[in-house]
């Protein structure tokens, strides 16, 4: 299995239930879900002409650029010596496009926990171990449909609000929902009203608050 890689970089997990948690993250190209307020847009097009190759891509690469990686190969470039987290996010784009399970096999053999940053729009192929967030994008211009296995694979939802409408569309998908999965609630764009509004819903349902920490620290 070959993925077309668009960044690698250690950081600190900004947003979700592991806020906090020192992270590797491995974004991948592509994505055909379409949200309007998209903030990794230049990961939507795998451009053939945009390939470069892993050791570019690993310096100062165009955003829109990508490297063809095998599970191999990534395993590599995340054991560097420098790099000491052991909490892996795959992201995108929209990683679950991609047959994921080669990935995670490789990378937890190597002793790494796996959590995989979703729409919800595809079916999700990640090892058994993996922490799956689910944030579902609903109604997007991509035309795509929750999809109820991605959801009920769920560990955590993480749900975009700017209006009371979003929180209304997130209570109908929980009610297909058998199982429990966390549940944060993230403002779009750190708008103040999508911020109000979030925090008013997450204290009355005992629903965790994501403030995408790294957007207000300014760090990737
Ligand atoms: S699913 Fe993610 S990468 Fe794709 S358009 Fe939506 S926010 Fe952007």
């Amino acid at each position: 299995m070959i993925y077309p890689v668009n960044e690698i970089f250690q950081t600190i997990q900004g947003e979700g239930w592991h806020t906090g948690v020192p992270a590797i993250f491995i974004r991948l190209q592509g994505c055909d879900v379409g949200c309007a307020w998209c903030d990794t847009r230049h990961t939507w097009a795998v451009n053939p002409d945009h390939r470069i190759e892993v050791t570019d891509l690993l310096q100062s690469a165009p955003a829109t650029a990508w490297a063809s990686m095998s599970p191999t190969h990534i395993v590599e470039v995340v054991r560097q010596p420098k790099w000491t987290a052991k909490w892996i996010v795959i992201t995108g784009g929209e990683p679950a496009m991609h047959d994921l399970r080669p990935l995670c096999e490789a990378l937890e053999q190597a002793g790494y926990q796996i959590q995989l940053e979703t729409s919800g729009t595809y079916p999700v192929q990640v090892s058994a171990a993996t922490w799956v967030t689910v944030s579902p994008k609903i109604g997007m211009r991509g035309g795509h449909v929750i999809q109820a296995c991605a959801l009920a694979r769920a560990d955590e939802i993480k749900h975009p609000v700017a209006r009371e409408e979003h929180i209304a569309a997130l209570e109908a998908l929980l009610k297909q929902v058998s199982s429990k999965p966390r549940v944060c609630l993230q403002p779009i764009s750190q708008k103040p009203a999508a911020t109000a509004l979030a925090m008013r819903v997450c204290i009355e349902k005992n629903w965790r608050f994501s403030a995408q920490m790294h957007k207000y620290l300014e760090i990737e």
